[in-house]
C-alpha cells in the first residue's frame, strides 16, 4: 500500500513517522519550498494525549529529537489582571527529564522530520485529486502529479483536501485576531520579567477583551537558529485592536509591535517593559478560526486528520495535541485491517468534543460570542 500525506504540519509528519516505523511505502507533499521556509516558533503546549500519542507513532531516534529539542517544563498557569494581581493560579509538579509539556513549533516539526529525507517532498502544492478503481491520482499546482491508494489531507485549517472531500464544511472566523510576538529571553529580561512569566503559561486580561498570552520557552537544546524566548500574544477583536484587518494585514511587523505596545500603554510597568524588550520583526497577525460542526465525508480512498477535519481556536490548547492523537489512530487504522469508514466516526467523535470545548474557552477568555 503506498499513502500520500499532503501537508508536512505537526499530524502529517506524526503520521509519516507512524507508517514509516510499520514499512508502509508513504510520501508527504509539502507546499513550503523548504524546512526552513518558516521559523515562526510559537509554543505549543503538549498534553498527555499528545506525548502519548507521540510515543505510540514515533522511532525511539525520533522521539529522543522530540525530548531534547522540547522546553523546559514549567510548573504553573496563571491569570492576572492588567495590573499584574492575580486572577487564578494552578501549581503543577515539575515533570520528569523525559517529559514532552511544550515545544517551539519549528524546533518540534524539525524534529519531527528526522529520518524521513526520502518521504518529504517540498514545493509540491497540492491542488486536486481524483480517485479510480486502481487509486488516487494527485494533481500539483506546478502541473506535476503522483498516485498513491490511500490519500491524507493533513492540509490544515484552509484545507484543499476538505474543500474537495466537503465542500459545504463551515469554518468560521470567531472574529479575534492575535498579534504573535517574541521577546528574547536576555539576562536584563529575565530579571525584568515576573517570575511567574517564566514558570509557565500566564495570561493578563484588562477584563474589556483585550489580554496577552505569555509563555517560556526554554530550550533543552535550541534549534540552530533561535535561543530562549518567551512567547507574547495580544488578542482582541477588531474593535478592541482598534485596527480593521485592511488595516491589521498590511502593517509591517515593526507597526504591528508598536500597536501592541501602544495597546498596553497603561497596564503594569513590568508588563510593558518586557514588551518594550520584544523582537519586532518576530511580529505577525492570525485570524482565529473554527468549524462548529466536525464534518463527515464518504470516501473508501481519501481521508484527513488534524485542523483539516477539525479546525478549533487554541482556546483549549488542544489543537495540535488532537492532530497528534488522529495520526496515531490513523497509524493504528492503515496497519491494521480496519477500515477507514471506523476511523473516521472515532476521529469525528473526539474532534467534535474538543471543538465544542475550545469554543466554550475561547467565549470566556476572549470575551466573545460565537454564534452556532
Ligand atoms: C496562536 C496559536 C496557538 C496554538 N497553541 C496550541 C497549543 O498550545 N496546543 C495545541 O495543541 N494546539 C495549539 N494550536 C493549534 C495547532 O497549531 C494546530 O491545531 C495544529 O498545528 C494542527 O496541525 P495539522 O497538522 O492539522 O496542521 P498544520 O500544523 O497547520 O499543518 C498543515 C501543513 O499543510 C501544509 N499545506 C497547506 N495547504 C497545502 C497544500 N495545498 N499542499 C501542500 N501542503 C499544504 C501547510 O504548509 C502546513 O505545513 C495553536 C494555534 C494557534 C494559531
Amino acid at each position: 500500500m503506498k499513502v500520500a500525506i499532503v501537508g508536512a504540519g505537526i499530524g502529517g509528519l506524526a503520521l509519516a513517522q507512524g507508517l514509516a516505523k510499520a514499512g508502509v511505502d508513504v510520501a508527504v507533499y509539502e507546499r513550503d519550498p523548504s524546512p526552513q521556509h518558516r521559523k515562526q516558533g510559537y509554543r505549543i503546549h503538549i498534553s498527555n494525549v499528545g506525548e502519548q500519542a507521540l510515543a505510540e507513532t514515533l522511532p525511539d531516534a525520533v522521539r529522543r529529537r522530540v525530548i531534547a529539542t522540547a522546553t523546559h517544563p514549567g510548573d504553573l498557569v496563571a491569570g492576572f489582571d492588567a495590573q499584574l494581581n492575580t486572577q487564578f493560579e494552578q501549581v503543577f509538579p515539575v515533570a520528569g527529564p523525559d517529559a514532552v509539556t511544550s515545544v517551539d513549533r519549528y524546533a518540534f516539526r524539525r524534529a519531527l522530520m528526522t529520518g524521513l529525507d526520502d518521504v518529504l517532498q517540498f514545493g509540491r502544492q497540492f491542488s486536486s485529486y481524483a480517485e479510480t478503481d486502481e487509486g488516487v491520482e494527485i494533481a500539483f499546482a506546478d502541473g506535476s502529479s503522483a498516485t498513491a491508494d490511500v490519500l491524507v489531507g493533513a492540509d490544515g485549517v484552509g484545507s484543499r483536501v476538505r474543500s474537495q472531500l466537503v465542500p459545504s464544511q463551515d469554518v468560521r472566523d470567531i472574529g479575534v485576531r492575535c498579534i504573535y510576538g517574541k521577546v528574547p529571553l536576555t539576562s536584563a529580561v529575565r530579571s525584568l520579567a515576573p517570575e511567574a512569566f517564566l514558570r509557565g503559561f500566564c495570561f493578563v486580561g484588562d477584563g474589556a477583551g483585550l489580554g496577552t498570552a505569555f509563555g517560556p520557552v526554554m530550550f533543552r537544546e535550541p534549534p540552530a537558529e533561535y535561543g530562549d524566548y518567551l512567547m507574547a500574544v495580544l488578542t482582541g477583536t477588531n474593535a478592541v485592536l482598534g485596527a480593521s484587518d485592511e488595516e491589521l494585514f498590511a502593517m509591517s511587523p515593526g507597526d504591528l509591535w508598536a500597536l501592541v505596545q501602544r495597546l498596553v500603554g497603561d497596564w503594569h510597568p513590568s508588563v510593558r517593559a518586557l514588551l518594550d524588550a520584544g523582537e519586532p520583526e518576530a511580529a505577525f497577525p492570525i485570524t482565529l478560526r473554527t468549524c462548529i460542526t466536525v464534518p463527515t465525508w464518504s470516501s473508501s480512498r481519501v481521508t484527513m486528520l488534524g485542523d483539516a477535519v477539525h479546525p478549533m481556536t487554541p482556546a483549549a490548547g488542544a489543537g495540535a495535541n488532537t492532530a497528534l492523537w488522529d495520526a496515531a489512530r490513523l497509524t493504528r487504522a492503515l496497519t491494521s485491517e480496519e477500515d477507514l469508514a471506523t476511523y473516521q466516526k472515532d476521529v469525528v467523535a473526539n474532534g467534535q468534543a474538543i471543538v465544542t470545548e475550545s469554543l466554550h474557552n475561547a467565549e470566556r477568555l476572549f470575551n466573545v460570542s460565537i454564534p452556532v
